[in-house]
């Protein structure tokens, strides 16, 4: 059981392929190292087991067969991806046992491609957060100290992968909710260019920031999972054709010439030292490799994250606005008329986060503040966009750290949501630019795991994760495990 448990991904689907192991074998070992660790880490909402073990027999017949790298694989899903028959209730009361009649496009995608679902994911509320503290369903803890957080709002997922009870899972990121908790667990997790996966079935948060991304013990998992969900969805009108199926076979390593471009202003104040020195090792290892790294500045630091808080509250305000108790999920028990019943349902069934970004996002978007806030902040964005473009014309990627701190302990963070807001300083702009990112693990603080973070152009995932590959044949800190145990 151990040894299945330390292979990545690829290696156990190639396992499963070759006929050493099968995909029931896999499954039950997944299902039993949740039975054991669930109680103390609570990364799944709900766990579906019975129909996993019902899935994994009925694939294994077609596994000489079998066209995906993922065949067989044993995976789970963040709680605001539909998944058809099996509740989805992004963390919150007010959603209630909501369960989809459809799958999300890529649950869909998925599907096709033989991977075995556990179930759904914890995360933060609606996925406003970077604890996954807000989840209605209590905390998820590290694994790799369960008196910290995993990070947010995909802390479910990341905790997850880290704690070998999936080989790989889904999550969302609109400000860093992929990439941060991924560098607190200590697993790879990329957020695709905006528009390359579908966001079909996607509960929304914030619709031009969101995107669908994998979450894995490696980039080369990470490289099949997106092969596997991108392309074009003609249910998502931002979602872009892009070449199917090529993102793993380009992982070479070589990343000769390559020039990487270090921002300086992503080094300042409030970056814990031992985080900037493990960054700044990624960029020797990268250097040894053959790449060049050069800082350069890129003076907007300080816009990002007032300019992300207002664009993702406003979208929030607007979105959240259809759980009125009428169409979905869960309704107030009791009200007077059709007024009281949206009041009822909406201050009972939203948690404390999700009103205050609410109540943010509407003042933003009033006819008052329009224009000093939400049309400001899209403004900004503007020029956001306009310096990665003059940086891409230097560089073909950039180095920053993932967040300024190791993860908090629990119940930190939520009594400063200012400070906590204030963390998400290096993983928002890529949101706003709608570029592809990625975390990957490269060091460790007092035991806890450091993320190092790879930003490209605009469809420039196959230079992110082959620089991340090269990273990881080099380093082993994306093999280590919390439980002692190493990947081959
Ligand atoms: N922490 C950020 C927020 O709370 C990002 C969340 C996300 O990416 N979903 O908005």
């Amino acid at each position: 059981m151990k040894e299945l448990l330390e292979l990545s991904a690829l290696e156990l689907g190639a396992a499963i392929k070759a006929g050493d192991v099968s995909i029931a074998e896999a499954t039950q070992t997944a299902l039993d190292v949740m039975a054991e660790r669930e109680p103390s880490l609570n990364c799944f909402i709900t766990a579906a087991g019975e129909q996993a073990m019902a899935r994994a027999q009925a694939l294994q017949a077609g596994v000489k067969d079998a066209k995906s790298p993922l065949y067989g694989v044993p995976m789970a899903i963040k709680d605001n991806i539909c998944t058809k028959g099996v509740k989805t209730c992004c963390a919150s009361k007010i959603l209630g046992d909501f369960t989809p009649p459809y799958d999300a496009a890529v649950t869909e995608r998925l599907t096709e491609a033989g991977a075995v679902s556990l179930g759904k994911l914890n995360m933060d509320e609606f996925a406003m957060g970077s604890t996954t503290e807000t989840s209605f369903y209590g905390p998820t803890r590290n694994p790799w100290d369960t008196g910290r957080v995993p990070g947010g709002s995909s802390g479910g997922a990341a905790a997850a992968v880290a704690a070998r009870e999936c080989w790989f899972a889904l999550g969302s990121d609109t400000g860093g909710s992929i990439r941060q908790p991924a560098s607190f667990c200590g697993v790879t997790g990329i957020k695709p260019t905006y528009g390359t996966v579908s966001r079909y079935g996607l509960i929304a948060y914030a619709s031009s920031l969101d995107q669908i991304g994998p979450l894995a013990r490696s980039a080369a998992d990470c490289a099949a999972v997106l092969d596997a969900i991108q392309g074009k969805d003609k249910r998502d009108a931002t979602s872009l054709d892009v070449p199917a199926g090529s993102l793993l076979s380009g992982l070479t390593g070589d990343i000769r010439g390559m020039k990487i471009g270090l921002p300086s202003d992503c080094f300042g104040e409030g970056l814990e030292p031992q985080v900037a020195d493990a960054v700044k090792a990624t960029a020797a290892v990268l250097e040894a490799r053959g790449a060049t790294v050069e800082p350069f500045s890129f003076p907007l630091m300080k816009y990002m994250v007032p300019t992300y808080y207002i664009i993702a509250c406003a979208e929030a305000s607007s979105n959240l606005s259809r759980y009125d108790g009428v169409k979905y999920g869960w309704r107030a028990p009791e009200y007077e008329d059709l007024t009281d019943l949206y009041c009822r349902t909406r201050t009972e069934g939203f948690g404390s986060e999700v009103k205050r970004r609410i109540l943010l996002g509407t003042f933003v978007l009033s006819s008052g503040y329009y224009d000093a806030y939400y049309k400001k902040a899209l403004q900004v964005k503007a020029l956001i966009k306009e310096a990665f473009d003059r940086a891409f014309e230097q560089y073909d990627l950039l180095l920053t750290p993932v967040a300024p701190t190791t993860a908090p302990k629990l119940g930190e963070s939520l009594s400063d949501p200012l400070k906590m807001y204030l963390s998400d300083i290096y993983t928002v702009p890529a949101n706003l630019a709608g570029l592809p990112a990625l975390s990957m693990p490269c060091g460790f603080d007092g035991g806890v795991p450091i993320g190092a973070q790879l930003i490209g152009p605009a469809l420039g995932e196959a230079a992110v994760l082959n620089a991340a590959h090269a990273f990881q044949l080099d380093t082993d800190y994306h093999r280590r495990s919390p439980y002692g145990k190493e990947v081959k």
